[in-house]
C-alpha cells in the first residue's frame, strides 16, 4: 500500500520524495498524474516501470510558469497567445525543444520537440516548491483507464508507488488537449479538456485536425526514432567500423574494434539503461560509424520498452508501425 496524504499537508513531503527521484501520484485538474522529476532520467524511467508501459512514448513536461516553460520550449507567437489565454489549464503545447533544456531525453523520447503544460492547483505549487518541471502521465497502469480519485490510484498502483497525494476528485476528468503550431497554423494532436471550439473562438482561425482523423502522435512510424546510422540488434560479434551500444558487464566479441563504445548500464540495471538510451544512441550516431551494433538487452520489466525503442531504431525507415 502507498501512503496517502491530503493535498493541504502534502507539499513538503511530495517535494522531498520527488527531489530524491521517487514517484508521487498527484491530483491535477485533468486526471491524477504519476509525477517524477523531469530532469532525472532514472526518475522518469520509474514512471514507465510503474505503469508497465511497453513503449517509451514522450511525456508532458509540467511547469509552474512561463519562466520555466521558456527554458524548455521555444514559443512561436501563436503558441504564446494560446498559453497566455489557457494556462494554467488543460492545454498542452508541443514546441521545439530549447537546446540545453533541463528536461531529460527520456521525457521527449529523444525528439527535438517537447510537450509542455502548466497545471492548476496542487501540482503547480509542487512544481514551484521543487523548482523543476515534472513529467506526469496519467497515474494508471498501462492499458487501464485514467484515475480521477486517490482511491482509484491506490487500487491500481498502490503496490508500486510510495506516495499518493489526495486532492479529491479531479475537476476536468479528461486528459489535456494537445496542440502543435505548424507553419503558423494550429493543429490538434489530441482532443481533451479545452475544446477545439474554445480555441477557434479565441484565435479566430480554424484548428486543423490530422488527416484521416488519426492522431499524429510521435512513435507512429516504425522508424520514428531512427538514428542516421543503420542499427544492428542483439549482436554477439562487432563488425569492422561499427560503434557499440553495450549492456552489462560482458562485451560482445571484437568489441575492441569499435571506434566508439557506450554502455547503457555496466551493472545490467534496466532503469539506468532506460535513462541512458536516447542520449547514448544520439552520441553514437554522432560518432559517424558505419553502423551501431547493439548488445542484447533482457526483455523483462523496462527491457520491453527498451527493446521496442531499439527495434524502431533498427526498422526499415518510414514504414507505418504495425500497432500492438
Ligand atoms: P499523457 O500520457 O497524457 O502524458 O500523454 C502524453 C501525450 O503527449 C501522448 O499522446 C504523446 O504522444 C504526446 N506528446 C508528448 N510529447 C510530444 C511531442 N513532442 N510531440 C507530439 N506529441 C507529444
Ligand atoms: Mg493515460
Amino acid at each position: 500500500m502507498a501512503t496517502t496524504i491530503p493535498a493541504q499537508a502534502a507539499l513538503d513531503r511530495a517535494a522531498t520524495a520527488l527531489a530524491a527521484g521517487e514517484l508521487v501520484a498527484i491530483p491535477t485538474e485533468t486526471v491524477y498524474g504519476l509525477a517524477a522529476d523531469a530532469t532525472s532520467g532514472e526518475a522518469v524511467a520509474r514512471i514507465f516501470e510503474a505503469k508497465g508501459r511497453p513503449r517509451f512514448n514522450p511525456l508532458i513536461a509540467h511547469v509552474d510558469g512561463f519562466a520555466m516553460a521558456e527554458r524548455i520550449g521555444r514559443f512561436d507567437p501563436l503558441s504564446r497567445r494560446l498559453a497566455e489565454r489557457f494556462w494554467p489549464g488543460p492545454l498542452t503545447l508541443v514546441l521545439p525543444l530549447v537546446p540545453g533544456s533541463p528536461v531529460h531525453p527520456l521525457v521527449t523520447a529523444g525528439l527535438d520537440t517537447v510537450a509542455i503544460r502548466m497545471p492548476r492547483g496542487f501540482a503547480s505549487g509542487l512544481i514551484a516548491r521543487l523548482g523543476r518541471p515534472l513529467a506526469a502521465p496519467s497515474a494508471n497502469s498501462s492499458g487501464k483507464v485514467s484515475c480521477t480519485t486517490a482511491e482509484a490510484v491506490e487500487a491500481d498502483l498502490g503496490q508500486r508507488i510510495g506516495l499518493i497525494v489526495d486532492g479529491g476528485a479531479t475537476p476536468v476528468g479528461l486528459e489535456s488537449t494537445i496542440l502543435k503550431v505548424e507553419a503558423g497554423r494550429p493543429v490538434l494532436l489530441r482532443p481533451g479538456g479545452v475544446t477545439v471550439e474554445e480555441i477557434e473562438d479565441f484565435l479566430g482561425v480554424r484548428v486543423a485536425r490530422s488527416s484521416g482523423g488519426a492522431i499524429q502522435a510521435p512513435g507512429m512510424l516504425a522508424s520514428h526514432y531512427a538514428p542516421a546510422a543503420p542499427v544492428r540488434l542483439d549482436v554477439e560479434e562487432v563488425r569492422d567500423g561499427e560503434a557499440l551500444l553495450a549492456f552489462g558487464a560482458i562485451r560482445a566479441a571484437h568489441a575492441d574494434r569499435a571506434p566508439a563504445i557506450l554502455n547503457l548500464s555496466e551493472t545490467g540495471d534496466l532503469r539506468e539503461a532506460a535513462a541512458n538510451l536516447f542520449s547514448h544512441l544520439q552520441a553514437l550516431d554522432r560518432a559517424n560509424a558505419r553502423a551501431i551494433a547493439v548488445e542484447p538487452v533482457p526483455r523483462h520489466g523496462l527491457g520491453e520498452a527498451i527493446n521496442d525503442r531499439l527495434a524502431r531504431a533498427a526498422a526499415p525507415r518510414d514504414k507505418p508501425l504495425a500497432e500492438n
